[in-house]
Formats: structure tokens, sequence, C-alpha cells
């Protein structure tokens, strides 16, 4: 989905779309969209440029950090984003109106702005940095890679060598 800056009223213009199972990617190998995303908004003009704000609702798929099973996250992100013409890439700093200190401000291309790619960014940065699939989930054995939540493996538990014990201790009492 694509915002035409030609075509959108200065006075601002809602919009709102349903992406199918298949119809977006966040293109990241560690996170998948499942089932519908939605986006809703409004795009507000100000000559060239451009806010947008919003809000998605997603179902993201991410591994495990421990044992790098699938966890699904719902998601509600509320964005504000301001988009100038690539063009003035240049001279950002200076004369941005529609500037604010929390918005994210980002090009435009061929004179519209890319709402897809709007939302992949938005959804990525909402992703938590580190996601269980459950409190207690047991992770990975280091040694064979079997996933103990399903059982314990062969692998022994590695005996701790008495010197590396009493470097423990040492510490604990520092
Ligand atoms: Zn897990
Ligand atoms: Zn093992």
């Amino acid at each position: 989905m694509r915002i035409e800056i030609d075509r959108l009223a200065e006075t601002g213009e809602s919009f709102a779309h349903t992406y199918g199972p298949d119809e977006l990617s966040l293109e990241d190998e560690y996170a998948l969209l499942k089932g519908e995303t939605h986006v809703s908004g409004r795009a507000r003009r100000k000559r060239d440029e451009v806010s947008v704000s919003g809000e998605i609702k997603a179902t993201v798929e991410v591994a495990c950090d421990r044992c790098a099973g699938p966890v699904a996250t719902a998601l509600e992100v509320e964005f504000n984003a301001a988009f100038i013409p690539r063009e003035r890439a240049a001279g950002v700093t200076e004369n941005v109106e529609l500037q604010e200190e929390d918005l994210a401000l980002s090009y435009y291309e061929d004179g519209a702005v890319d709402v897809d790619e709007l939302v992949r960014e938005q959804i990525l940065l909402a992703l938590p940095l580190r996601q269980l699939c459950r409190e207690e989930c047991r992770g990975l054995c280091p040694t064979c890679g079997k996933d103990l939540n399903v059982g314990q493996c062969s692998c022994r538990q590695r005996e701790v060598d008495p010197r590396w014990a009493a470097l423990a201790d040492l510490k604990r009492e520092e």
C-alpha cells in the first residue's frame, strides 16, 4: 500500500488496510507474520512533508531464545512517523516543520509513502529483544542440542572441577 502525496489533502486523510496472511513479509529471518495484519491511521501533509500516525495489529512468530521453538506474539503498535522526499535528505536537519522529538524521520520516493515498508519497520522495532516460549523453558542441551523440554538427554552433567569450585567461593567472598 502506498500513499500518493499529490493526492493527499492538506487537511489529512484516513487510511486502513488489512494484509492477508501472505501479502506482507517482514524480510527478517527470525520473525514471521502470522495471519492478518491490520494497519490504520491518518496521513497529513504540509507541502512535501508528510506525517503518518496510526496503529498496527499483528501476530508475529519469533524463535524462543532458549529452545528456538516458535513463539507467537500479538503486537499492537502505535506509530508516528514523518517523511520528507528522498531528494531532500541532504539538507534534512535545518528545516523540517513536522519533525518533533519523538518522531521518526524517514524518506519517501517516487512521490509516495510506502506503507508496507512503514508497517514492516514498526513491527520489527516493536519486537521484544528476548522472547521465551514459556518462563520455565529448559532450552537445548549445550552438548547434543536436544530440546530439554521434551526430555532429558543422555549427556552426563558436567562435573564441577574442585579448582573452579574454590574459585567460585573466592568470588563470592569479594
Ligand atoms: Zn523455549
Ligand atoms: Zn545432551
